[in-house]
């Protein structure tokens, strides 16, 4: 048995029957990382013995008979999670050798099932980007094919996912990091409701954007991990007080009464959009006609406010940047520069040295947004349009139960095509953004493969703190599709 196929649900199954131990599962995962990921550079810090340890206890919790549904199975963690004894660097130079004192809410729960902790997996730093090629360290390569991205931010996660050097992992999401590495990597990605998930212990990129969810390899395993992370959590003051209901009810619901009665829609705006790959738009037709396979009604909706998502965001998500980065300046955080002459110098130096060009851009743009002459200018208006936006999804939400689009406009780019190009990144996000500034919950699901053999995902987006119809309706286009991309070759 190929140990590092498995999924949660199946380890989950074997080590409760104990025909596999977690040590063995781990060991499998520790020697694949160790074969392949000086290629693939998914991870920032591995810690074989400390995972073994976890492993070895999750045994004997297993032998003593509590069993609980993470225990004894090995995850990664994106590296914005603190972890208490462990590194966490956000892929940033400012915080190299930050050792967290605590660990994030999301951590703790992890670690109360027992689960096993392999290690933090690259990013771009601060969670800025959409290819893990801002990483102060080094950019991690898309498993089907290394000259490619991974996507990002959480490019890492999926990475480590897609390559099976983990059974599941944890991605946050400011703009789409979790849902568009899970496209380009062939993975699921959750990206869950605004305050579904506890950020306590989550460095922040864009406090009302961020959220941390589940990237695994199907869409019951993301059921599964979203039931662990989820929940209110009292130090979390944007936490929701939500009842957390059990998310595989929505495979039931599946089995029980399929995808009929369910309503998709499908925003014409998206057809107008320039740029998008014919392949992806392929892949959108085919994934529209498997859903109506399948008893759902496909309905065309308008979201008006289309066109100035990517420009709302990109406004927005720099002024709560430079908010947020301002504590690291060297004093309160971060490596501090101790060739300088005088306290400003002292800052200008850390700053200078310790964030990469794209963090140094965002605070710059950020800091501009907000400042006084220019506040309602940019940040005031931005907001004004994100609140239309909210109005737009609130209305298309009276006409259907979810939200069609692609992941992201083209499949998997080549490293290195974007970077000198910032603004045509940030284009790549144009069907992503639009879940952060409303809080929607959204989930990426592999629907297909293009000519160059990369995957490329559907998304299926649900009305606020109704991740269950994703569930629902991933899972059965799962089932429709089978495993339309499968695993790559490394
Ligand atoms: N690509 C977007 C950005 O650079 C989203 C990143 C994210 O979701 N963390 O801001």
């Amino acid at each position: 048995m190929n140990l590092h196929t498995l999924t949660i649900a199946q380890a989950r199954d074997l080590l409760a029957k104990k025909e596999i131990s977690s040590v063995e599962l781990t060991q499998a995962f520790l020697d694949r990382i160790d074969k392949y990921d000086h290629t693939i550079s998914a991870f920032i810090t591995v810690d074989p013995e400390l995972a073994l340890e976890q492993a070895e206890k999750a045994d004997r919790q297993i032998a003593k008979g509590r069993n609980q549904a993470f225990t004894g199975i090995p995850v990664a963690l994106k590296d914005v999670l603190c972890t208490k004894g462990v590194k966490t660097t956000c892929a940033s130079k400012i915080l190299e050798n930050f050792v967290p004192q605590y660990d994030a809410t999301v951590v703790e729960k992890f670690k109360a099932q027992d689960a096993v902790l392999m290690g933090k997996t690259n990013m771009d730093e601060f969670a800025m980007g959409s290819s893990t090629e801002n990483s102060a360290f080094f950019a991690t390569r898309n498993p089907w094919n290394t000259d490619h991205v991974p996507g990002g931010s959480s490019g890492g996660s999926a990475a480590a996912v897609a390559a099976q050097f983990c059974a599941g992992a944890v991605g946050t999401d400011t703009g789409g990091s979790i849902r568009q590495p899970a496209s380009h990597c062939g993975v699921v990605g959750l990206k869950p409701t605004y305050g579904r998930v506890s950020r306590f212990g989550v460095v922040a990129y864009a406090s009302s954007l961020d959220q941390v969810g589940p990237i695994t390899r199907d869409v019951t395993d993301a059921a599964m991990m979203l039931n662990l992370m989820g929940g209110h959590d009292p130090k979390d003051s944007t936490s929701a007080p939500e009842q957390l209901p059990d998310f595989t009810k929505g495979i039931a619901i599946f089995k029980d009464k399929g995808l009929s009665g369910m309503t998709a829609g499908i925003p014409k705006e998206f057809s107008q959009l320039k740029g998008i790959d014919p392949q992806v738009l392929a892949m959108f037709e085919n994934a529209q006609k498997t859903l109506e396979g399948l008893g759902v009604a496909i309905k065309e909706i308008s979201l008006p406010h289309t066109n100035a998502v990517v420009a709302a965001y990109y406004i927005i998500a720099p002024c709560e940047a430079s908010a947020n980065l301002a504590r690291f300046d060297g004093v309160r955080y971060g490596v501090r520069d101790m060739d300088s002459q005088d306290l400003i110098d002292m800052y200008k130096k850390t700053k200078s040295r310790g964030f990469g060009l794209e963090v140094q851009r965002r605070i710059i743009i950020g800091t501009y947004s907000l400042s006084s002459g220019y506040y309602d200018a940019y940040y005031g208006r931005a907001s004004q349009v994100r609140a239309l936006i909210m109005d737009d999804f609130k209305n298309a939400f009276d006409a259907c139960d979810i939200i069609l689009s692609p992941v992201a406009p083209t499949p998997a780019f080549k490293i290195g095509e974007k970077v000198a190009d910032p603004l045509t990144m940030y284009l790549s996000d144009i069907f992503t953004l639009s879940c952060n500034l409303t809080g929607l919950p959204g989930i990426s699901v592999p629907a297909g493969v293009c000519a160059a053999g990369l995957p490329m995902g559907l998304q299926m987006m649900a009305p606020h703190f109704d991740e269950m119809s994703l569930i629902r309706a991933g899972y059965g286009f799962e089932q429709a599709v089978g495993n339309p991309v499968g695993l790559p070759e490394l």
